[in-house]
């Protein structure tokens, strides 16, 4: 049997899926939040809301990196690309996230000349910078903790080289200051959480213990296939159903509940905690990754600048209650209609694993 068959055998679904019905005969309604872009598409793809009762509901949280990028930054990033004679690098889907004018994006930029290319991990950017010595090369650097060792691990070997000509914009930010700041917003209605199992492979399982723990609120670190998903889902039901809270570590294959310390070392070497403003939760304290001292010739916001104005959404842009799982994608005006993933109007719609995209992609 393939590794994948294990994950998406037929009996082992519909076991689950059973005990699922059965669960929410004696719970009331119950709000599952995955908080990983991951996640979303997964649950999507493989049509898992089409099998859970009505009574449990799953809602998209700040998962997605490109999504929580305000519009501010996107605007910051677009003026970037217009210095003379550099060279911005990035991850593919935030090419084509606008800023606060619809349609402006940096692939726009680039077919009008500026120079933007696309990579797949941070080492390809500095890969560029050494084959262009005569400009500079700023590397987007989005995520939360799954890419964030990765961009300390480059800027580490950036130094190493003396790469004088490549930076970093950092953007990344840290999933537990904003699950803070989502539990303590009005609006928050969530009786449970899936934690992100790629994030968690970096940070431990443990880095999750806060939410029953402080909170009460029931977690289960998950893994991404079907019956990873419906078996954490099972979790969560449960616990609630007994009114025993407790974090679960589902994706025990790949996660131990104290990480990866040789990655959590090089985030340390390289980043400090700094308040970082995210789309749909403004800003929240601690929630970004600056770089340290010791690091700034290859700080992109000290060598150019970078001070995002305050974010306006799009006229009808539902994507920061979207993003706080205040609204499901369909429930947007625009869904479908003006924004879709060929013309988005919004990044929920425009990312890989924005819920938006997901939504309008598997229809469900
Ligand atoms: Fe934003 Fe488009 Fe989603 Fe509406 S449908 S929330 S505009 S991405």
């Amino acid at each position: 049997m393939l590794f994948d068959e294990k994950f998406r055998r037929p009996d082992g679904i519909q076991r689950l899926v059973k005990e699922l019905w059965d669960i929410s005969q004696e719970t009331g309604p119950i709000r599952l939040m995955e908080i990983c872009g991951t996640h979303t598409m997964a649950i999507a793809k493989a049509g898992l809301r089409s099998l859970l009762p009505p009574s449990i509901q799953l809602l998209s949280g700040p998962g997605c990196p490109v999504c929580v990028t305000p519009a501010g930054a996107i605007d910051e990033i677009l003026r970037l690309s217009g210095l003379p004679d550099v060279i911005l690098a990035s991850y593919g889907d935030l090419l084509r996230v606008p800023g606060s004018v619809r349609g402006d994006t940096l692939l726009r930029r680039r077919a009008l000349g500026a120079q933007v290319q696309t990579v797949y991990s941070p080492m390809e950017a500095l890969e560029i910078a050494v084959q262009h010595p005569d400009q500079e090369v700023i590397f987007l650097g989005v995520g939360f903790e799954t890419t964030a060792p990765g961009t300390a691990a480059c800027i580490l070997e950036a130094k190493e080289q003396g790469a004088s000509n490549f930076s970093v914009l950092c953007l990344l930010k840290s999933t537990e200051p904003a699950l803070r700041a989502l539990i303590h917003a009005p609006d928050f209605a969530v009786d449970g959480f899936l934690c992100p199992g790629h994030v968690a492979v970096i940070t431990g399982s443990d880095a999750f213990a806060f939410l029953p723990r402080e909170f009460g609120l029931p977690a289960v670190v998950s893994g991404f296939e079907p019956a990873d998903l419906l078996f954490s889902i099972y979790r969560l039901a449960e616990m609630l159903r007994q009114k025993a809270p407790a974090l679960e570590n589902e994706y025990t294959r790949l996660v131990c509940p104290e990480g990866n310390p040789a990655a959590q070392s090089a985030m340390e070497r390289v980043f400090l905690p700094t308040d970082s403003l995210w789309r749909g939760l403004g800003t929240i304290p601690n929630s970004g990754l600056a770089l340290r001292e010791a690091f700034s010739p290859w700080d992109a916001a000290k060598k150019f600048g970078f001070s995002p104005s305050p974010t306006v959404e799009l006229a009808g842009c539902q994507c920061g209650e979207v993003i706080r799982g205040a609204c499901r994608p369909e429930q947007c005006p625009l869904f479908g209609r003006v924004c879709t993933p060929a013309d988005p109007v919004g990044p929920c719609m425009v990312s890989g694993e924005g819920a938006c995209a997901a939504a309008y992609r598997y229809q469900t």
